[in-house]
């Protein structure tokens, strides 16, 4: 997404070219229902003939009413089942909401504080993606529109249980949430055994990035580092990933009882799933050093 170039204006299309990959990826559209710079990027919406609205920033795709349980799923419910109780949770970037509704599913979760920098996106999202955001009304959820690098730098040590970090990718306004300073920041807020989590682009063509950014983690004081692999239609190569990483304990295993007889649906999430997403392909191995 991040090497994404102009799209190529095809009649009835949009389409995202993907450079780096040598591939483009195109939904069959009904009309251009939104477009708008903001002072942090041009946001996009579209109506589709076969995956509902589609949001693009800066000519990347986001989201789609069809698949985005995917992505939504797998950035929060792994971590959630992995940490023994995580009551504190802050997502930064995740404007279309997506993400806290899935989090604000855990019962055990207390407070849950979305932070994106562009306020735009979420308003965008209340109104063509409302199923995100039922959510938002939750006495525990908080909204923030500022800056997640400068947040997470402020926020008082050891104050927080989980991080995802739910951002475009690194470049533009969320190039310094793939660095060590960051990095460093979250390991400072988090408790002890606290997770951080990242959206972590393509395995396919972006081991270079997800090997930067979990050296930048274990630089940063994390103990543990892993990545997990998951379907992803809409985004360069179909295929997507998280890195998580985990002050002092271990990320191989999970609450495997408590996601079995989790008291909420999920489309993609289930115990099966988590352990799938655990085992990493030889390639990603050999890369990745594991
Ligand atoms: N799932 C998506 C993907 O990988 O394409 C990400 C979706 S979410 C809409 C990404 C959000 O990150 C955007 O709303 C953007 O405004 C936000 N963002 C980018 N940089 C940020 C920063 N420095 N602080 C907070 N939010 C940021």
């Amino acid at each position: 997404m991040s090497e994404s170039e102009q799209q190529t204006p095809v009649q009835g299309w949009f389409t995202e070219q993907h450079e780096r990959s040598g591939s483009s990826f195109g939904l069959r559209i009904k009309e251009r229902l939104h477009v708008e710079q903001t002072p942090f990027q041009t946001i996009e919406i579209y109506d589709t003939t076969d995956w509902g609205k589609l949001m693009v920033i800066d000519g990347c795709t986001m989201v789609s009413t069809r698949d985005n349980f995917l992505y939504h799923e797998m950035m929060s419910h792994p971590a959630l089942f992995t940490h023994a109780r995580a009551k504190r949770v802050v997502i930064i970037g995740g404007g279309d909401c997506g993400t806290l509704r899935e989090v604000l599913k855990h019962e055990e979760v207390e407070h849950a504080v979305q932070v994106d920098i562009d306020e735009r996106v979420t308003r965008l999202a209340e109104i063509y993606f409302p199923e995100l955001c039922e959510s938002n009304g939750d006495p525990r959820a908080e909204l923030k529109f500022i800056d997640g690098i400068k947040y997470m730098a402020e926020l008082e040590p050891e104050s927080i249980d989980l991080v995802i970090v739910d951002s475009t990718d690194p470049v533009g306004p969320a190039e310094g949430l793939f660095n060590a300073d960051f990095y460093a920041s979250c390991y400072k807020a988090l408790r002890p055994s606290g997770i951080l989590v990242q959206q972590s682009e393509s395995p396919l063509v972006h081991l270079d990035l997800i090997k930067s950014m979990r050296s930048a983690m274990r630089v940063a004081g994390f103990h543990a580092v892993k990545t997990l692999a998951f379907p992803q239609p809409i985004y360069p190569t179909g295929w997507w990933s998280c890195t998580m990483a985990r002050k002092g304990a271990d990320l191989s295993g999970f609450r495997e009882r408590g996601a079995q007889t989790k008291q909420f649906p999920t489309r993609y999430y289930n115990v099966d799933i988590h352990k799938a997403a655990l085992a990493s392909p030889e390639f990603m191995r050999e890369a990745l050093g594991e």
